[in-house]
């Protein structure tokens, strides 16, 4: 045995290290004791010194238990479904940390006996659209939309205009997530063009409901027609909407944006929404309407798979009781705000040498809704190479690339992570800067 060799510490000197055993504390002992061997194996080959063990482990251990990384977004897409969707307030992220543990979620603390599960979070949704006479939440919006077709429809036919067969993404479609609860989708009217009359004469004795989807991720332009929620309520069946997004009032800024107040006053029976597009909350599916619709599909046995956990109660609650959720400020930043902030970033880079400008640039609504919103924006401009840097470092930055400049919209950022978005930036001007003077 080499001398080397010899003096590789053992595994269990190395996991002794105090600042070892609180890594395993973070991120287990598997993680650690796989890391530690692997360090060893490379004293052993003569890559690591021996009294380096200790250090290169430290250096090559992940930060946190989970492989998912905190992103900054500046892509000025607001909802990024790629990107997890609507960040959490800090009321949510608090409400979140208080129910990770053993929690009263559907426990009565005063009685000591079982209560309503999340009660809490379906009172703040009751309250936040007074419309509804009742609400349940599910696991997403697709959940909502198949336990209502389960509940409602059975193998009865659901009616669904051509214009609203919408794919939502990763290759799911409305209708077939439908079909699979054994319910038939009865087609009306045409891709461009149905009228009221194409839903009479599609009515029958099988009818369960009409469902009526907003087309939120594309607009159809020209020769068109459909059918108003308030029209459809006078067909004497049952009317489900699903509006998408999770707007619970109209907002001026997204006039074309349904919304479940207006929709229930329509006359709508129930209406589908998620819960982290626009509503700014955590990735859960909203039911809101009619009291005897709601208690059946509370009360369907499919209910059961899928129920929200605790962390959604609480995230979601927070959400409606707190402070306006990061989507809704970035919605309602002004653009002045943003051509602020913007200069200043892009002044202290270029003041340091940086390549980097301010930029004029236009974000969007995303995560499949308001298609036809642009929002003026502001952001920095740096070399559409630096995009892959940007992304792969810590934290990753995903920008979006434009004419030859990688553009960091900073609606999308928030000013408490600007910091971090020009430490990132300039992190990859000086490993670029050494890079060229290393081969030069
Ligand atoms: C996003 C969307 C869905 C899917 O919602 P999830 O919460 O992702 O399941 C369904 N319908 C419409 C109209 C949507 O916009």
């Amino acid at each position: 045995m080499s001398d080397t060799r010899r003096h590789v510490p053992r595994t269990d000197a190395v996991l002794a290290h105090p600042q070892i055993a609180h890594a395993m504390c973070v991120l287990g002992r598997a993680t650690v004791k796989a890391t530690v061997a692997a360090v060893q194996e490379q004293a052993r080959a003569g890559r690591v010194a021996p009294d380096e063990v200790v250090s290169v482990v430290l250096a090559s251990l992940p930060e946190r238990a989970t492989t998912l990384s905190p992103v900054v977004n500046a892509t000025g897409v607001l909802v990024h479904t790629n990107l997890g969707r609507a960040p959490l307030s800090r009321a949510a992220r608090d409400a979140i940390d208080v129910a990770t543990g053993s929690t009263d979620v559907e426990f009565d603390l005063a009685t000591g006996a079982r209560a309503r599960r999340g009660r809490g979070a379906l009172a703040a949704l009751a309250e936040a659209v007074p419309d509804a006479e009742a609400v349940h939440v599910v696991n997403n919006n697709a959940a909502a939309l198949l336990l209502t077709a389960m509940a409602l429809a059975g193998d009865a036919d659901i009616l669904l205009s051509r214009g609203e067969f919408v794919e939502i993404g990763d290759g799911f479609r409305i209708p077939e997530l439908l079909g699979a609860s054994g319910a038939r989708i009865r087609e009306v009217g045409t891709t461009n063009r149905t009228t009221l009359e194409d839903y009479r004469r599609a009515l029958g004795e099988r009818t369960a409901f009409i469902l009526k989807v907003h087309p939120s991720n594309f607009v159809v332009r020209g020769f068109t027609a459909s059918v108003s929620v308030a029209e459809l309520a006078t067909l004497g069946v049952p009317v489900v909407v699903d509006i998408g997004s999770g707007l619970l009032r109209p907002h001026p800024l997204l006039p074309n944006e349904p919304d479940a107040a207006s929709t229930l006053r329509a006359g709508a029976t129930l209406v589908t929404a998620s819960g982290d597009k626009l509503l700014g909350g955590p990735q859960c599916g909203l039911l809101l309407g009619s009291a005897d619709v709601v208690e059946r599909l509370r009360r369907h046995p499919v209910a059961r798979a899928l129920r929200v956990d605790k962390l959604t109660l609480a995230a979601l609650e927070a959400t409606l009781r707190g402070p306006a959720p990061p989507v809704t400020v970035a919605l309602e930043t002004k653009e002045d705000e943003l051509r602020v902030r913007a200069e200043r970033l892009a002044k202290t880079l270029a003041d340091e040498g940086i390549d980097a400008e301010v930029v004029r640039c236009h974000s969007a609504i995303g995560g499949g809704g308001a298609p036809d919103v642009e929002l003026p924006s502001w952001g920095i401009g740096v070399p559409a190479a630096w995009a892959r840097e940007l992304r792969t470092g810590s934290p990753p930055v995903v920008g979006r690339v434009r004419r030859g400049r990688c553009v960091l919209d900073l609606r999308t950022v928030a000013p408490d992570d600007d910091a971090r978005l020009l430490a990132a930036v300039r992190a990859v001007h000086h490993r670029r800067k050494g890079e060229r003077t290393w081969t030069s």
